[in-house]
């Protein structure tokens, strides 16, 4: 028998059930936990869904479970916090080192306890639990709609433009997919941890995620030069795409950095100081809790399809992720020009006015 720590924070639910992943992490704290579920708040709050923000998480090392323990200690998770979540109440999803799979053995416990069928008391399900179409890239597709956006607004063609993503799990292969195939542009470098590549003609993305698949790494591929991290943030390409851990553009290399627009599909890529220096030079940022808020609002798509028990087909969900995506975008533009500051205070100045509104009518102050 083993014991684990877990926890579940509830931050605002103003604007309606809480929304957040939960974390399956070895060096998890109720801190982090807490500032992910405030910024769950903003996020839900920017693309303008009604819910609230949440986040969980288990000190545990998955790695080291065997898939018949990490069963275990899903459904373990669900029987000490089931009661405080429920489809009007408070909806986990996958987060870091959590999947479908764990999703479907969550749902299936928490039914258990309450006895009848409720899927949307979480989501990234799998398909046949209840999952949406379109769960799996939408991170990166929302992405996509809003650089697409952000160009047309600085008047730059994005055919044949170039882009450097660093980060190659499912945010920046997805972007490589996306930006080359939907937009056509021409992905010139992307990075994992182990190093990056170089090519000047475009990276072709079927090929370089099957070296990645074959080898572990992006590395070494056929026809690229190999490159730093480093050096990837500082290339001259039109869009650079941040799509790997925190704290990677600070104020060490920010004065560097020569794309027009900055990308932030990972969570805090940027550091406030560096933030700064980008909005100085004009480099035209998207702020993570906008460029990457595809995955949240696919997310609240499959709650919506769960509570009426109704499926949408892919292009439903295409067509519905961009609208909300291009009315989070213009509200972002439009805020950072009217008080003439940049895209990050914009997005608060938004989200943090929406919750404020919610509580106040509610009566709550
Ligand atoms: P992932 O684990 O699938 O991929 C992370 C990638 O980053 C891997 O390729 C890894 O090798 C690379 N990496 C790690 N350290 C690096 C370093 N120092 N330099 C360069 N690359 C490095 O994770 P993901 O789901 O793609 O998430 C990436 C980022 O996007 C995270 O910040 C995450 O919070 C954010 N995000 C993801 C989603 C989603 O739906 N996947 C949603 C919202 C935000």
């Amino acid at each position: 028998m083993r014991i684990f720590r877990g926890f579940r924070v509830q931050y605002n639910d103003a604007r309606g059930p809480t929304k957040g992943g939960i974390r399956f992490h070895s060096a998890e704290t109720i801190d982090t936990i807490r500032a992910l579920a405030a910024w769950m708040t903003w996020k839900c709050a920017l693309v303008n869904i009604p819910l609230g923000g949440a986040k969980g998480g288990v000190i545990c090392n998955p790695k080291e479970l065997s898939p018949s323990e990490l069963e275990r200690l899903s459904r373990g998770y669900i029987r000490a916090l089931g009661r405080f979540i429920g489809p009007e109440i408070d909806v986990p999803a996958p987060d870091v080192y959590t999947n479908p799979q764990i999703m479907a053995w969550m749902m299936d416990e928490y039914q258990t306890i309450v006895g009848y069928h409720a899927p949307g008391v979480i989501t990234g399900k799998p398909l046949p639990l209840g999952g949406s179409e379109g769960r799996g890239d939408a991170t990166a597709r929302g992405g996509m709609y809003v650089i697409r956006e952000a160009a047309k607004t600085l008047g730059i063609d994005l055919r044949g433009a170039t882009v450097a993503i660093q980060g190659y799990g499912n945010a920046g292969q997805n972007a490589h997919q996306l930006l080359a195939g939907e937009l056509g542009m021409k992905v010139v470098a992307v990075s994992d941890s182990r190093g990056g590549i170089f090519c000047a003609d475009g990276l072709d993305p079927a090929a370089t995620v099957a070296h990645k698949n074959a080898t572990g790494s992006v590395s070494d591929q056929a026809d690229t030069t190999n490159i730093s991290n480093e050096q990837l943030l500082t290339l001259d390409v039109d869009v650079l795409v941040p799509a790997a851990l925190e704290n990677a553009i600070t104020k060490q290399n920010a004065a560097d950095v020569k794309a027009r627009i900055v990308a932030e599909l990972a969570n805090a890529p940027t550091t406030p100081d560096a933030d700064d220096v980008l909005f100085a030079k004009g480099a035209y940022l998207i702020p993570d809790f906008l460029c990457n808020a595809g995955g949240v609002t696919v997310s609240y798509f499959e709650q919506v399809q769960n509570a009426y028990n109704y499926y949408w087909a892919l292009c439903d969900v295409y067509a519905q992720l961009e609208d909300k995506m291009i009315a989070a975008f213009r509200a972002v533009h439009e805020t950072a020009q009217r008080y003439r500051v940049n895209n990050r205070v914009a997005a608060y100045l938004i989200s943090v006015q929406r919750v404020a509104e919610a509580v106040r009518l509610r009566g709550w102050v």
